[in-house]
């Protein structure tokens, strides 16, 4: 089924409460990966003139904003939390058209992003610091925590709605006032989001959204020495770049990027338990998550009926448009996307065995969008090309190992460490695998993919650097800490 283009909104900035088209007279179209014929919306790349516009406004309006009680602010969140609530279908349309994640998906994303406004608005009311013993007689310590002024937000496009969502909430919440760069491809969902933060009474200059070039617009936010702290998600080629940029100017700075995220199986593991996690954090959302299962590290005693489990599994699949409810994989967001994984499975067919998918699914409707098999590689090496790099599409890579031990060397054997997962029933290796493995993230008998609202979020070595996101330790990234001496002993004589 194909839709023919119906007038596609343009999107506009959004700069000191007031939605301003750009003028800088250049823009980008976005079109529904799951059918280009369909134009989904018409985005300005917007100037640094446009920029330090908005980061103007958010100096402006931040002096009120901080001087705002932190469960004042909170209450603004709860607003944009039932907002939201009642939004979700629309979003969730909007997301899967914007993006192409099934309906399915989207739906869960809007509903993690409203857990997360939950949880966010009620930090306003716990965001208190430690009283501390001093050494010194008739003295008290403690500390406070404080906003740092103007925050420079910077997302992808694989969580529109939730990625926005996490950075302001914590943000505003703690009284920074925000500028967001959303990414290029998903400009409707985060203006969507910055509707309802508006409508939810977030006054003019508190948060603020100019679209565009990540070259441009994420560019000046770094280099203006107004804005305070960058929290950056996306890829480890623009990370290190934002991080380095940050560095130049004493800007706090988070990375949260990508992952290459093990599942390991050891032979006593429920094997249709480990199975339904691996599909699902494999080939969910077209394997476009940070969190993706990409690596299946199993032992060679139980790997072939595993191998096996895993590709019956797969052929159940159905591929293509997400609004339709029958379909479980979606298109890859767009051509770039496209072309990077079919490189891969290029790749993949010289490094290892090809036992399902490995191809673009073209033919009839599929033509008109950018879909691809979901791909089951065996036998591959641990330190082959697939096995090391993030593809971030529908593509799983077996790796065969004799041993437990072997199986924690290999899944720490990459530069990522976001998440990870074992599947066994044996205490003592359940705890050692804790222990041991590189990732931020860690779950046993669960897939890579879970997170929830009021749980730390993020990754160590090559992922992350700078504090965890969502929650309570999110608020450390957003607030300073000041630290209070108090003598009160009476004067002397
Ligand atoms: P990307 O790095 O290409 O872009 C991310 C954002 O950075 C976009 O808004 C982009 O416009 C901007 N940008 C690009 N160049 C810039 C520059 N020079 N200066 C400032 N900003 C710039 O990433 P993507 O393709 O949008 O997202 C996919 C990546 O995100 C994957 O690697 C994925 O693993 C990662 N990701 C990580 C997490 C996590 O929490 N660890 C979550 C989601 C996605």
């Amino acid at each position: 089924m194909t839709t023919a283009t119906v007038t596609a909104p343009l999107c506009r900035n959004f700069i000191n409460g007031r939605w301003v088209e750009s003028r800088s007279g250049q823009t980008l179209e976005r079109r529904n990966p799951a059918n280009l014929q369909e134009v989904t919306s018409v985005a300005p790349l917007s100037t640094r003139e446009e920029v330090r516009e908005a980061i103007a406004a958010a100096k402006a309006a931040f002096p009120a904003w901080r001087d705002k009680p932190a469960p004042v602010r909170g209450k603004i969140l709860a607003r944009a939390a039932a907002l939201m609530e009642k939004q979700k279908d629309a979003l969730a349309r909007t997301l899967c058209r914007e993006e192409g994640k099934t309906l399915k998906e989207s739906l869960v994303e809007v509903q993690r992003s409203i857990n997360i406004l939950e949880f966010t608005a009620g930090e306003g009311r716990r965001m208190g610091g430690e009283t501390i013993p001093s050494e010194t007689a008739k003295n008290i310590a403690y500390t406070i925590k404080q906003p740092l002024g103007v925050v420079g937000a910077i997302t992808p496009w694989n969580f529109p709605v939730a990625i926005p969502v996490w950075k302001a909430a914590p943000a505003l919440v703690a009284g920074n006032t925000v500028v967001l760069k959303p990414a290029e491809l998903t400009p409707e969902c985060a203006a969507k989001v910055v509707e309802i933060f508006a409508e939810a009474g977030a006054p003019a200059g508190v948060l603020n959204m100019v679209l565009g070039a990540g070259e441009e617009v994420g560019d000046e936010l770094l280099r203006d020495p107004e804005v305070r702290a960058i929290s950056f998600t996306g890829s480890n080629e623009v990370g290190s770049l934002i991080y380095s940029l940050a560095a130049r100017q004493m800007k706090k700075c988070q990375c949260e990027m990508g992952g290459k995220n093990p599942v390991v199986v050891l032979r006593d593991a429920d094997l249709a338990l480990a199975t339904q996690s691996v599909v699902l954090g494999a080939f969910g959302s077209s394997g476009q998550r940070c969190t993706a299962t990409s690596r299946v590290v199993v032992e060679e005693a139980i790997a072939d009926r595993f191998v096996q489990m895993i590709v019956e599994q797969t052929r159940k699949l159905k591929v293509g448009n997400g609004l339709d409810p029958d379909v479980d994989v979606g298109p890859l967001v767009d051509e770039q996307q496209l072309k990077t994984v079919l490189r891969y499975l290029e790749i993949g067919k010289k490094e290892a065995r090809l036992l399902h998918g490995g191809v673009r699914i073209a033919g009839g409707d599929y033509e008109n969008g950018y879909f691809v098999a979901p791909t089951v590689f065996d036998h591959v090496p641990w330190d082959s090309t697939i096995a090391q790099e993030e593809i971030f599409g529908p593509v799983l890579s077996v790796i065969r190992v004799p041993n437990f031990e072997e199986a924690l060397r290999v899944a720490n054997s990459v530069k990522y460490g976001l998440s990870s997962s074992i599947y066994t029933n044996d205490a003592r290796k359940i705890f050692e695998f804790i222990d041991r493995i590189e990732t931020g993230m860690t779950h046993v008998n669960a897939p890579t993919v879970a997170s929830e609202a009021q749980i730390p979020f993020g990754g160590m070595k090559a992922t992350g650097v700078g504090l965890r996101e969502m929650g309570r330790v999110a608020i450390d990234f957003y607030t300073e800490l000041k630290a209070v001496y108090i003598d009160y002993a009476p004067p002397k004589g």
